[in-house]
């Protein structure tokens, strides 16, 4: 699964840490650089055990990947920003300096989480819920449903504002019952 977001050539140092996180933070991602990471080497996810522990498989799964997200993005980001960034890197990268300069992380109303979220949302939100759905492994329940589930934690992007309320509120309420009590919401469209 590791080699579909990083690409194949490409070595990563990942060190996976537990923290007790703020808030509802499950998983947080420290890049290169970052406050909270001491190597120059290596990006760290950090994962709350404790709030991992009231969470279904599929959620945690879906909170480890989102935070891979972030590190192969933080870690594209930074190649890009060192001017060493390869081609092995292809597609994602030219994505992602796309996007980079579409909206400059300068902008004082972008927070770094934020400005990568919106990345997530455009670019590995259905990625996001093919993983899990792999990762389930139940005929039964269709990939729309997982693709609702990949929203978690990409609520303070603009391409959430944006959508319908009926059908933000859907998948909220989807995401909350199968947190609560693993209910399998119908899709909407
Ligand atoms: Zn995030």
């Amino acid at each position: 699964m590791l080699s579909k977001f990083f690409g194949k050539h490409i070595k990563v140092n990942l060190l996976f840490r537990t923290e007790s996180l703020p808030g509802d933070q499950v998983g947080l991602t420290y890049p290169i650089g970052a406050a909270g990471n001491p190597y120059t080497d290596r990006i760290i996810i950090s994962i709350d055990p404790n709030k991992a522990a009231n969470r279904p498989d599929v959620m945690i799964a879906k909170t480890i990947i989102h935070e891979l997200i972030h590190a192969s993005i933080e870690r594209l980001i930074h190649l890009y920003q060192a001017g060493i960034a390869s081609t092995d890197d292809g597609k994602s990268l030219n994505a992602l300096i796309a996007y980079y300069k579409k909206f400059p992380m300068a902008n004082p109303k972008f927070n770094i989480q934020d400005w990568e979220h919106g990345y997530m949302v455009q670019h590995y939100l259905a990625t996001i819920g093919i993983a899990l759905k792999e990762f389930d492994n139940n005929p039964n329940i269709p990939l729309c449903f997982y693709k609702m589930l990949a929203w978690e934690g990409l609520y303070t992007t603009p391409y959430w504002t944006k959508l319908d309320p009926a059908k933000s509120s859907a998948i909220n309420n989807a995401i909350l019952n199968y947190k609560n009590s693993q209910i399998i919401s119908p899709c909407i469209n």
